[in-house]
């Protein structure tokens, strides 16, 4: 009899969405007239840009025409997508090899995917609250997890500490869930340590768009880590690529364990188990890079980045703790009132038809804390940050 990878009877169920859209549905069929107010979404809303679905077109345009038609694609990435990326870090003064990037359908696939590289029996670390599906595919893995939980003391993000032993680092900044960003100074005591313990940092970049302050956008402004990490980045949010899927990951040829060089064992991975992204959408990407490509993508950020305002100002007003917001569209507050994150969710929605993301659902250490995304429309994200700030004022104690 076949034997199975049992470690998925050790994932735990997660109802968080699912419990989620139990209430919403509930609570709107008891009150069929009242307007929901979703800020709990972590989707984009707006379209494509102009230049992408432009290009999209042509290429599909291309693919009627026997002189254009593209058959399978080079599964590390089509060459001038990899160039423009590279290009791309170069604003940031980071000096990438066009082969030491890999064009992906997105970071999700990679996060799961990039573990093949590494033994069973190594150890991942990753900070809490955490997106769920680090901890997920590390389970999957039967990986043994470090959970480091971080809180408003650091304003939730982790450093290494005295006695770590940890393998493979998870960093995600700006964080989902909490928007906070890693300034350069705490980033590079995550290099010194991989540097020093031989351990590899994958660093989520998927909202590094978002950044505005003077502060990395990528792990490689940080001396040292062209031999300890590996990026993963996405077009989702930063260009509205979530249902057409694209991204990529940065491999630097000079990232070696135990005598193996990283980005050849992840180029042999990719021909072997892909058969890379389709021309179409490599192409559609590929504007993102384009003048006019790159106003969009900035208008469209702009947009979040203004409702992202919006909310802030409530809460600076009401003098609540949060974390993200000005480099991230998540909005990291403390409940008020000393609320727990499911009742602080359960009074949103009753009192003010809001709906965001309980905290408790990223982690134990996210009790008492609760989400809002600034992916809503403006018109949305304004009534409900008013209608948050007229809830506040209401329950002050
Ligand atoms: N990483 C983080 C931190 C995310 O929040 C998300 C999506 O929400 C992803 C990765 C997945 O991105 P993609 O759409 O490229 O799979």
């Amino acid at each position: 009899m076949i034997r199975m990878n049992e470690n998925y009877k050790n994932l735990k169920d997660s109802y968080l969405f699912f419990n989620i859209s139990k209430k919403v549905k509930a609570y709107q069929e008891e009150n069929p007239d009242k307007k929901i107010y979703r800020m709990g979404i972590g989707d984009v809303s707006l379209p494509l840009g102009e230049a992408v679905i432009e290009s999209l077109h042509e290429a599909v345009d291309d693919q009627g025409k026997k002189d254009t038609f593209h058959g399978y694609m080079p599964e590390v990435g089509d060459e001038s997508l990899r160039k423009e990326i590279a290009k791309y870090y170069l604003r940031r003064d980071v000096k990438l090899d066009d082969d030491e990037v890999f064009v992906s359908s997105g970071a999700s696939d990679e996060l799961g995917d990039i573990l093949d590289l590494f033994s069973r029996d190594s150890k991942a670390l990753i900070m809490e609250p955490a997106y769920p599906a680090y901890v997920d595919a590390n389970v999957m893995a039967g990986r043994e997890i470090i959970h480091l939980k971080t809180d408003a003391s650091s304003n939730f993000l982790g450093r290494p500490y005295d006695g770590l032993d940890a393998d493979l680092i998870y960093l995600c900044s700006p964080n989902n869930p909490t928007g906070a960003v890693y300034g350069k100074k705490e980033l590079k005591e995550w290099v010194d340590y991989a540097n020093k313990n031989g351990s590899i940092i994958i660093f989520d970049a998927a909202y590094e768009a978002f950044i505005e302050e003077d502060i990395p956008h990528s792990i490689f402004e940080v001396e040292g880590a062209r031999t300890c990490a590996i990026e993963i980045c996405s077009f989702s949010k930063t260009a509205g690529f979530t249902g057409t899927r694209l991204g990529y990951t940065v491999i630097p040829k000079t990232l070696e364990r135990a005598g193996m060089n990283i980005n050849a064992m992840w180029v042999r991975n990719r021909t072997t188990k892909t058969n890379g992204v389709s021309y179409i959408i490599q192409k559609g990407g590929k504007a993102v890079f384009s003048i006019e490509g790159q106003e969009q993508v900035k208008r469209n950020i702009g947009v979040y980045k203004r409702n992202a305002k919006v909310l802030m100002e409530v809460l600076n007003k009401e003098n609540i703790y949060y974390t993200g917001g000005v480099n991230a569209p998540y909005i990291w507050m403390k409940c008020p009132n000393g609320l727990k994150s499911w009742e602080f969710f359960d009074l949103l929605l009753k009192e003010i038809q809001v709906v965001g993301t309980p905290g408790e659902g990223f982690g134990e250490c996210g009790e008492g804390y609760f989400r809002f995304s600034t992916f809503a429309s403006e018109e949305d994200t304004k009534e409900a940050a008013k209608r948050i700030a007229e809830l506040l004022e209401r329950i002050k104690g």
